[in-house]
């Protein structure tokens, strides 16, 4: 395996994490806004609403609003913290079809009209509290060809979807529109050809039910660029393939309708992952023989999957040891600093060559972990703190105090 160097990183994200003698989280904003405009550009009309979770980071929410991106939120701390940012409340929806009633009147309250569902429950519950709202109903998908299939949580079949947004027509709600997700990191085109065929076959059914919705959403699920899988292999995601797909799913989509139809999309992961990093250190680089007799290797890193590598047990990060440019190098597994068996990459696939003079204290940077860094960060598993944030080129910036 070839190993990383600084040279493969944008020179930004470069500079930043080099200058940090201490651990954080790097997040390069003029990368995140070169995505979302390469994104607007492969998919001409399409309105982006960026899904919160997977950056819940005011500059990085105020970068993409300046671009005209809105926010996808899951509750009404979301939706606050959108409204913070400056995006605009007409751009902000609840994708989430999880809610409380008191969850949706606190977002009613605020402003949002816009809501996800996919229950009669859920529908009844946003007449009595987000009464005249706009209501799209999310169909179930298998979540094949996905790193995170989001399967069976979410969504209805299709022959529900007519019966949900029926119920919300009658309801006093106006049933706006269909919505999928094909699960994260999804690596097939095929995923979305399939989310068409469904969201076609309702949207027939919904015109024989007198039932027009006059917008598709899209979902998340665009892809990473920079991940490596559990052995280490790239993933390499046909991005333009997935683009293709979808240009040619509007038209069809478009042509079934018959009438006007307005698209979504709520990338998460696609706009941030690759564009943060951390700059971490090592703990210790040991050898010794585990429970299964097999000597090893171990890399402990200052951070894992309690402090920004959530996503360890299904990914592998892309590594620079910035003080040691060349080898010799030996197999590693990976792992963080924890108490917790779980903080590790896996031992039977996932060994990474590893620089054989690693020294307590070196500095380690962790790429394209930019997505679902911060949020999934525990407050102080086992005393290790969730790392500060700061942003290439920009002023630095503790994450802890907001
Ligand atoms: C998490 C989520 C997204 C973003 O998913 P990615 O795979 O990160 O793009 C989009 N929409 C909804 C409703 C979500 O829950």
């Amino acid at each position: 395996m070839s190993a990383v160097t600084a040279a493969d990183l944008d020179a930004p994200l470069a500079a930043a994490l080099a200058a940090a003698t201490e651990d954080r989280l790097v997040y390069d904003l003029a990368g995140i806004e070169g995505r979302h405009d390469t994104l607007r550009r492969e998919l001409p009309g399409v309105q982006v609403r960026f899904a919160m979770k997977a950056c819940p980071v005011d500059e990085v929410l105020a970068a993409l609003a300046r671009r005209g991106a809105g926010a996808d939120a899951a509750s009404p701390g979301e939706v606050e913290q959108a409204l913070r940012a400056g995006v605009p409340v007409g751009s902000v929806h609840y994708g989430n079809t999880v809610k409380s009633d008191r969850n949706i009147a606190e977002a009613y309250r605020l402003g949002v009209r816009t809501f996800a569902t996919d229950s009669l429950q859920d529908v009844a519950a946003l007449a009595a509290h987000a009464p005249g709202a706009r209501v799209f109903c999310r169909l179930a998908t298998g979540g094949a060809g996905a790193v995170w299939g989001l399967s069976n949580k979410f969504g209805c079949p299709p022959a529900d979807a007519v019966r949900v947004l029926a119920a919300a027509r009658d309801a006093g709600l106006v049933p706006a529109g269909l919505s999928v997700h094909v699960g994260s990191q999804q690596m097939t085109g095929e995923a979305w050809h399939g989310a068409v065929e469904d969201l076609g076959e309702v949207l027939r059914v919904l015109g024989r039910h007198g039932i027009r919705v006059d917008h598709v959403n899209l979902g998340g699920g665009l892809p990473a660029l920079g991940y490596r899988d559990r052995r280490g292999t790239p993933l390499d995601p046909p991005l333009d393939k997935i683009f293709a797909v979808i240009r040619e799913g509007m038209d069809e989509l478009r042509r079934i309708h018959g009438g006007p139809l307005d698209f979504v999309i709520e990338p998460g992961r696609h706009l941030v992952a690759d564009h943060g990093a951390i700059r971490a250190h090592v703990a210790r680089l040991t050898e010794r023989r585990a429970a299964d007799g097999e000597r090893r290797h171990w890399l402990y890193l200052s951070c894992g999957k309690f402090n920004g590598l959530y996503e360890m047990d299904a990914l592998q990060y892309r590594l620079v040891f910035p003080g040691h440019p060349a080898g010799p190098y030996v197999p590693a597994v990976v792992a963080g600093p924890t108490c917790d068996s779980d903080d590790a990459y896996s031992h039977e696939e996932g060994l990474v060559p590893v620089p054989a003079a690693l020294a307590s204290g070196d500095p380690v940077w962790v790429l394209s972990c930019g997505a679902y860094a911060t949020s999934y960060t525990t407050q102080g598993f086992n005393g290790f703190a969730p790392l500060p944030y700061a942003f290439a080129g920009g002023p630095e910036r503790s994450g802890a105090d907001d």
